[in-house]
């Protein structure tokens, strides 16, 4: 991929985009930022960028270099990544002994150390000495989405570069550029904020089915009988998972309601096909009380990361959720 096709990421891909221009790269970058929204992408772009044949300054992905690289087939270009849990010392050996060889085919050699926070402390102290004195014409690229789990003395010699979120804009952008439908790019992108590379890993058809699900059996019926919601807390409580995924359907569920207050009908939902009975729902509660609700949604996340007796935290929060209703039966009884 060209560093220019590179979407969401502006800042970092300027600064490298201006010190390729200007010859002026340094020998040891840090991308750090969350999983999955283009750090690695931008580390191979960058690679073909510098080994291009033409030297546009971005890759031209035509030339043999840029083909090779895309297939992980250049000599010159390294991609390690943990073996099991860690990056062990003898593979940053092995990486040291490499980089001392002249390049095979390209410019310049490039070292890509994925999760570089695996780094066991040896390793990393090993990797030091490369990156104090790095060997002319390598480039080493470490990243992260755990910096703070790296040697402060790794992270001061390279220089370091945030690669942010994604915006859901530019997630649905780039899931549109891949061929996804629209329902499906507007789940994936809000169902795995800011990272592209949990959306691509999602097995979206039974997710689009468990939603579906979801809305007929719960979301449009609310407010339910208590102990239908008690049914639900027990059943749901058996499966961390499917909690977990509904906990996020029901935040957007909320999040689509306050849309519809805020912007009444100018916004697309995320929940589109259910808009006549998210309005229904919607009526009943002013916006402070929707963001009450999610915020109940968000606690109850929180109290499961923490291991709380589920079945109980998911009693609550229903019942939490399934309250304020009152005053829609006095406006269809009114209606
Ligand atoms: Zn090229």
């Amino acid at each position: 991929m060209k560093l220019a096709q590179i979407i969401g990421q502006d800042e970092p891909i300027h600064i490298l985009s201006q010190a390729l221009r200007h010859d002026k790269l340094a020998h040891a970058y840090l991308f750090c930022g969350p999983d999955g929204v283009g750090k690695k992408t931008s580390a191979l772009a960058l690679a073909q960028a510098l080994n291009c044949h033409k030297q546009t300054g971005d890759a031209c992905l035509e030339c043999p270099a840029c083909r090779k690289i895309e297939q992980g087939q250049n000599p010159d270009v390294h991609l390690t990544e943990p073996d099991g849990q860690y990056i062990k010392i003898e593979t940053i050996r092995r990486l040291q002994q490499e980089v001392s060889y002249k390049a095979f085919e390209g410019r310049v050699k490039v070292y890509i150390i994925d999760q570089a926070e695996s780094l066991t402390p040896q390793a990393a102290n090993c990797l030091l000495k490369t990156l104090e004195e790095p060997p002319s014409n390598s480039l080493i690229i470490l990243i992260s989405a755990k910096p703070y789990n790296l040697l402060p003395t790794v992270i001061s010699r390279c220089q370091r570069l945030t690669f942010k979120q994604l915006s859901v804009e530019n997630m649905e952008r780039i899931l549109k550029e891949r061929g996804f439908s629209g329902e499906q790019r507007r789940i994936m992108a809000f169902f795995c904020q800011g990272s592209l590379g949990q959306a691509l890993q999602l097995d979206i058809e039974p997710l689009l089915a468990e939603r579906a699900q979801l809305m007929e059996t719960l979301m449009s019926r609310l407010p339910l009988p208590g102990e239908e919601l008690l049914d639900w807390a027990q059943q749901l409580a058996k499966d961390r998972q499917r909690v977990e995924r509904l906990l996020r359907w029901l935040v957007l569920w909320y999040r689509d309601m306050l849309i519809l207050l805020r912007a009444g009908g100018q916004i697309e939902l995320l929940n589109e096909d259910k808009r006549a009975e998210l309005t229904r729902q919607a009526v009943c509660f002013s916006v402070p009380e929707i963001q009450q609700k999610i915020l109940i949604i968000e606690r109850t996340q929180n109290h499961l990361k923490r291991n709380i007796n589920a079945q109980l935290a998911l009693e609550v929060m229903f019942m939490d959720l399934n309250s304020g209703y009152r005053k829609r039966n006095n406006y269809e009884a009114a209606a």
